[in-house]
């Protein structure tokens, strides 16, 4: 495979260049493949479905051919994943699809543990380790140290701002051994980014030490996201005549975005023949996407903090693929947009647990509010001519191509279910007055000793200690 850039469609280079330098320093742009290959239909149509191992495989091969032999990439997808997404129905037409049963218990293991893997493949031949240096207000953080922990060759260096995360998130974080250290930053999360800004820049720290980041603009962390969309795709057409009568429902992926990294995976699975009709782009009250979606202006903005802050993001990365994938009426058509205020977050988990039993985490929240208004009336209201105001919680007001198969009764929502509500305990108990059982692994890591090294927000003496330990 071929990749291009996002700025720039004369750049040409290999998937090991675009994975090991992230996106492209000279023109600022982000890798994308020339071409997303359709899978055989054969493949897609078979009944039961393949595993998702089986998925994962037939959908990365392209993307690495002439550069990872199959062997070398099967065995990086079963290391990759001795877990699976599980589809759990919710009523006839809506699924939640937990991604959240990897080691950190949060969707971004899909991607963080390929990429290790791909870069660990990619490296084996230099002299000397690569280290990765990641600064993190949460989630990125602890899938990224989880997935390099042990991993040859590579070491990972965590920067986060000293009591700004949860005590869950900071111990995911700061218990790791090995090839896995952690710096609690005297600091906000801009400083902990700054620092590794800087170290990025610094060309004499670069002749020292080869450095890398793995932030999630990294292509070999979206292209293995598109996995679970194709595999739950599937998994919910062969079924949907069995749950719902229906034959061939349109399936709608209801996708809670931040940096719409999630999002961006769900369109290549599309466009690799996923029998997917459409997406719901969920946010919180950082709803640049959504603004732009119903206005045509796209205005980055500092972020707000939420109760879902995984997605706090104003100025989303991805947007630069999404809008070099597709004009803004395309988007339009794929997409109905939606987003949530704080206080519809907490009546969101306390409606879900209410109606179906399901405990649902803050970020799952809101795409799951989405789907229950479009099934609702929302959808069909809007193709009534209803005008709904953007500035306000809700739909915006454009109307996807797949709306009228809402109206229509022959569409299904599959709601992506981005964490664990473990992981946000707080919220979830002022919520539905209950906090959710907390899964083994979880409570395995609340037990271990914290090894965060304490750092002053100062690039000297983070320069220093990045000399004196890696090597
Ligand atoms: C990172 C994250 C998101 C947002 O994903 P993007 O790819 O940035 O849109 C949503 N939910 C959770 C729990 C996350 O950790």
């Amino acid at each position: 495979m071929i990749y291009t850039d996002t700025r720039d469609s004369n750049v040409k280079t290999t998937f090991k260049n675009a994975v090991m330098s992230g996106m492209n320093k000279e023109t600022g742009g982000l890798y994308i493949p020339v071409e997303f290959p359709k899978l055989d239909p054969a493949f897609l149509a078979k009944n039961p479905e393949p595993s998702f191992r089986d998925v994962a495989f037939n959908m990365a091969k392209p993307y690495v051919e002439g550069e990872i032999p199959d062997e070398d990439l099967m065995a990086i997808i079963q290391d990759a994943y001795p877990f699976t997404p599980k589809i759990q129905p919710l009523d006839n037409i809506s699924y939640v699809l937990e991604l959240f049963h990897g080691p950190t218990c949060a969707f971004k293991d899909f991607g963080a543990r390929f990429m290790a893997r791909v870069m660990s493949y990619f490296n084996k031949d230099e002299g000397s380790n690569l280290h990765i240096l990641v600064a993190t207000s949460g989630d990125t953080g602890s899938a990224v140290g989880s997935a390099f922990h042990n991993v040859p060759g590579i070491d990972v260096t965590i920067l986060y701002p000293e009591g700004k995360i949860s005590a869950i998130q900071e111990k995911q974080l700061s218990t790791f051994t090995g090839n896995v250290r952690a710096l609690k930053v005297k600091g906000t999360f801009d400083d902990c980014q700054k620092l590794v800004k800087t170290a990025f820049t610094d060309e004499e720290l670069r002749s020292k030490l080869r450095l890398s980041s793995a932030n999630s603009i990294n292509i070999a962390r979206l292209l293995p996201q598109g996995f679970y969309y194709m595999y739950s795709a599937l998994t919910v057409r062969n079924r949907a005549s069995i749950d719902n009568k229906i034959t061939d429902p349109a399936i709608i992926m209801v996708v809670p975005s931040g940096n719409f990294g999630n999002l961006t995976s769900g369109l290549i699975a599309k466009e690799m023949g996923a029998p997917i009709a459409g997406f719901t782009a969920a946010t919180n009250t950082n709803k640049t996407i959504p603004d732009w979606i119903a206005t045509g202006e796209y205005n980055a903005r500092p972020s707000v903090e939420t109760y879902a802050n995984a997605m706090d993001v104003g100025a989303p990365s991805n947007y630069e693929r999404i809008k070099a994938m597709y004009t803004l009426e395309e988007v339009r058509q794929q997409f109905a947009s939606y987003w949530l205020d704080n206080d519809g977050i907490k009546q969101a988990i306390s409606d879900c647990n209410k109606k179906t039993g399901y405990i649902i985490d803050p970020h799952g929240a809101i795409g799951w509010k989405a789907w229950e208004d479009i099934k609702n009336g929302g959808m069909e209201a809007l193709l009534n001519g209803a005008k709904n105001d953007f500035e306000k919680p809700g739909l915006t007001t454009n109307i996807p191509e797949w709306a009228v198969s809402v109206k229509d009764k022959k569409a299904v929502g599959v709601i992506l279910e981005t964490a664990h509500p473990a992981k946000f305990g707080n919220i979830v108990q002022d919520s539905i007055g209950r906090e959710p059982p907390l899964p083994s692994r979880l409570e395995e890591v609340m037990k271990l000793p914290d090894r965060a090294v304490s750092m002053e927000n100062d690039y000297n003496l983070f320069k220093a200690w990045l000399l004196a330990n890696l090597e």
